[in-house]
């Protein structure tokens, strides 16, 4: 976690409240603290995402403002500890915005309750292998595990260029653990193409094969994400576990870790998740691993276990093209039973990009839509219903970093894009730039050819339908064309 970025962008916040204090702000009543709370509680939630918030902080409860000391308190010293260590900088400098008579924040431990109370698990749930509850060899369901999203198997995958080699990979695993080049198995890619979808597809197929193990047990399989391998470490620290821990992670015969990139900069944890590895690994067992980006650029990691995690096998999820959204539009609006026409699914997949889940949930959106007013889903639906996502779409891609990539492609000045020369090298590149204006903006034609040298905007529909005629005619420039979309998009 990255506190220096944070206070940065909370300078304007601290220059306010520094204003406010020479003011001296009266005392603050209980109702107006409570309030201010709310607000800090947000923020923070806000700034450190959901499932961060939920582990750690979701417990911080306000205990007093005596003067400029405000006092929150935790249940127990560790996670006092550690809310101290990694949030109290943030959690002094929200309240400071928030309340300017607050000058410090002390965090402590409620006083004298005899037993700590137990932290409360992110997610305490049995092992994931939902249908047929799974034991580990200690004969006590594994706690290590989270459970499965029942969506995500195999066949509710959609299979296509982008994924293939990953999606092959995953399969074979599955089929055949631990066998040979496939160990590690190491998935990456960006947020949303499917790489926790394929990790569960594997859990799920292992638990419907129900296969038995060299011992003669069920096969276990023990999911979860990095963040909650490093909760659950921290946890058995605390409770002076550590050796339970260790052994019921071994004790598996498959090991799946999501999102390894959280672990990061946490050096015990990744200490910890190297040695288990390690044995896993030595005694026969299958690892998957799941991260952003590739083991040589996942910067931050520890040498050793970068070579380790690159040995088995390194399968990369690429961003959806627009053939593999269609595909998935198409088998996610089967699949929920609504008719949605090709239109809309073509409008869909060239401004949703690449995120499926981003593609998913404007499709869920629409469905919803058109069951409660039971109306069909049509282009006008769409764009009303989904304005606010197509706008946040928008927002990525400008024009001008449209002309920008367009001129760089094509070596050509930024200014020719405003320029009045037709020679054709120059009068290309502009149409091209015209075109991916309309397919990843939602400006409008006039709109885009004010931006063109103030241009008309029966131009830039002849720009479009010129590129789009060239396009079909030429499998050169289309490729070009695509490749400069992609660029834009990615
Ligand atoms: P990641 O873990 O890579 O961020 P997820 O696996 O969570 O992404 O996928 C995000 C959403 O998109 C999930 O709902 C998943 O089912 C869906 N999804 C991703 N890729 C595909 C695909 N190829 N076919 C069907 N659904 C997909
Ligand atoms: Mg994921």
């Amino acid at each position: 976690m990255d506190l220096g970025a944070r206070r940065l962008q909370d300078d304007d916040h601290e220059i306010q409240s520094t204003a406010r204090s020479i003011i001296s702000p009266g005392p603050t009543d209980e109702q107006t603290l409570t309030r201010q709370w709310a607000n800090v509680r947000a923020r923070l939630q806000r700034e450190v995402g959901d499932v961060e918030y939920r582990n750690w902080l979701k417990q911080v409860a306000l205990a007093s403002l005596d003067g400029d000391e405000l006092t929150v308190i935790l249940p127990t010293r560790f996670l006092r500890d550690w809310v101290s260590k990694e949030y109290g900088a943030l959690l002094t400098s929200f309240w400071q915005a928030e309340n300017p008579s607050v000058r410090r924040v002390d965090i402590r431990t409620r006083p004298n309750t005899g037993t700590a109370p137990d932290l409360a698990e992110p997610t305490s749930a049995p092992l994931p292998m939902a249908p047929a509850p799974r034991r580990v060899a200690d004969d006590r369901p594994a706690e290590n595990a989270a459970p499965l999203d029942p969506r995500f198997t195999f066949d509710t995958f959609v299979v296509g260029k982008p994924n293939e080699f990953a999606y092959a990979c995953a399969r074979r695993v599955a089929e055949n653990p631990a066998s040979a080049g496939f160990n590690p198995l190491f998935l990456y890619g960006g947020v949303g193409l499917g790489k926790t979808h394929l990790m569960h597809g594997i859990a799920w197929e292992l638990s419907r094969r129900n296969d038995i193990n060299r011992n003669g047990r069920p096969v276990s399989v023990a999911y979860m994400s990095a963040e909650k391998f490093m909760y659950r470490f921290i946890n058995a620290l605390r409770r002076q576990s550590t050796l339970e821990f260790k052994n019921e992670l071994r004790s598996v015969d498959i090991l799946m870790i999501d999102d390894l990139q959280f672990l990061i900069g946490k050096d015990n944890t990744q200490e910890e998740f190297f040695h288990t590895f390690n044995a896993l690994i030595d005694s026969g067992k299958q690892i998957v691993v799941s991260a952003d980006k590739s083991p040589s650029d996942l910067s931050g990691i520890e040498d050793r276990l970068r070579t380790r995690l690159g040995c088995g096998m390194v399968a990369d999820l690429h961003a959806t093209t627009y053939e593999l959204r269609i595909s998935i539009l198409e088998a996610k609006a089967a699949r929920a039973g609504v008719d949605v026409p090709a239109r809309v699914m073509e409008f869909l997949a060239h401004k949703i990009t690449p995120n499926v889940r981003e593609l998913e949930g404007a499709l869920n959106r629409l469905v919803a839509h058109a069951n409660l007013f039971d109306r069909p889903v049509t282009l006008e639906a769409t764009q009303e219903v989904l304005h606010d996502v197509l706008r946040a779409y928008d927002r990525r891609v400008t024009i001008e970093e449209i002309q920008k990539r367009v001129a760089e492609h094509y070596t050509i000045k930024i200014s020719e894009m405003s320029s009045a020369r037709r020679a054709r090298n120059i009068a290309r590149p502009r149409q091209v730039a015209m075109y991916l204006a309309k397919q990843l903006t939602s400006r409008s034609l006039p709109e885009i050819g004010r931006k063109f040298g103030n241009r008309d905007h029966t131009t830039v529909m002849h720009a479009v339908s010129r590129v789009t005629e060239l396009m079909a005619q030429d499998s050169g420039f289309a490729e070009d064309v695509e490749l400069l979309r992609r660029m834009l998009e990615s």
